[in-house]
Order: structure tokens, then C-alpha cells, then sequence
């Protein structure tokens, strides 16, 4: 099993939104014998694009626990736990905010300021929680940043 999560489709333009639904299409098929799981955010994005776009019978869901009465993070922890079981997460992030966002903003991305890894060319995810805790187990994280704007040669 390997595991596609990252950023919510507001921490995407739509060219950024192209760019990732691309890169997700690319996992799915270039992994054709594993199956596929993602978080099931009810922020869409990376999640929706995994889920919408692996073949029913390869996928994978792991929704938040909406039962719990725990709050923020701890809905998502147990889940994005399970996530991090997988052989591989990849972790799709943007690399900017697009400028209509309109949720808070962070410098950098502090899961990965606590891994040593570069924390200011994406912005932050909770898909790099599940990452960490993936290398933690021993499995292998691979993060993709898509660009928010076209880059003109
Ligand atoms: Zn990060």
C-alpha cells in the first residue's frame, strides 16, 4: 500500500490544482499493482484527487474519526497513523499560497522544521506529519511541490 496525501485544494491555484492532479494521476499509474490510500479531508485537494482517481478496487479510504470527541488534530492523529503503515507516503504540497487564501499562513512548515528538512518551500501539511511518523517506522516519505505559478521559460 502506499499512501498520496497532502495540502487542501485552498492551498492550491488552479494551475497549481493542474499541476497536482497530474502528479497524482502519475503515482496511480506507475504504481499499478499496489493500492492506493489517502486521508479522506474534508478539505478536498489531495485527498479528493487520490480517492477520485484511483480505480475503486485499488482504494484505500482512512477518513478522520469524526466520532471522537477530541478535536483539531486528534481526529486526524489515529488516522494519519494508519496512513504512516504504508510502504511509501508521498506528500504533495504546494509551494506558496495562492494569493485568495484565506486561511493563517505559516512561515515555514514545522513538521518538517523538526525533521532537518527544508521547511519554507511548501506550505505546511499535516500530510508531513503523516510522513514523519512514516520514516519513524521505517518506511519512505517522498514529498513533490507543485508550483502555484507558471514558471515561463
Ligand atoms: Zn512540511
Amino acid at each position: 500500500m502506499i499512501t498520496v496525501v497532502g495540502n487542501g485544494r485552498d492551498k492550491f491555484t488552479e494551475y497549481g490544482y493542474q499541476k497536482a492532479t497530474e502528479a497524482v494521476k502519475s503515482i496511480i499509474d506507475s504504481n499499478p499493482n499496489e493500492e492506493i490510500a489517502s486521508g479522506d479531508s474534508p478539505m478536498k485537494g489531495i485527498d479528493y484527487l487520490a480517492k477520485t482517481l484511483t480505480p475503486p478496487e485499488r482504494y484505500m479510504n482512512r477518513p478522520p474519526n469524526y466520532a471522537t470527541c477530541n478535536v483539531g488534530f486528534e481526529r486526524f492523529r489515529e488516522r494519519n497513523l494508519q496512513l504512516a503503515e504504508s510502504r511509501i507516503v508521498y506528500v504533495i504540497v504546494s509551494d506558496n499560497y495562492p494569493p485568495e487564501y484565506k486561511g493563517e499562513r505559516f512561515l515555514y512548515c514545522y513538521h518538517c522544521l523538526k525533521m532537518n528538512r527544508n521547511a519554507s518551500n511548501h506550505c505546511k501539511s499535516g500530510a508531513c506529519w503523516t510522513a514523519m511518523m512514516a520514516i519513524e517506522k521505517g518506511n519512505k516519505a517522498i514529498w513533490i511541490i507543485i508550483p502555484n505559478k507558471e514558471v515561463k521559460i
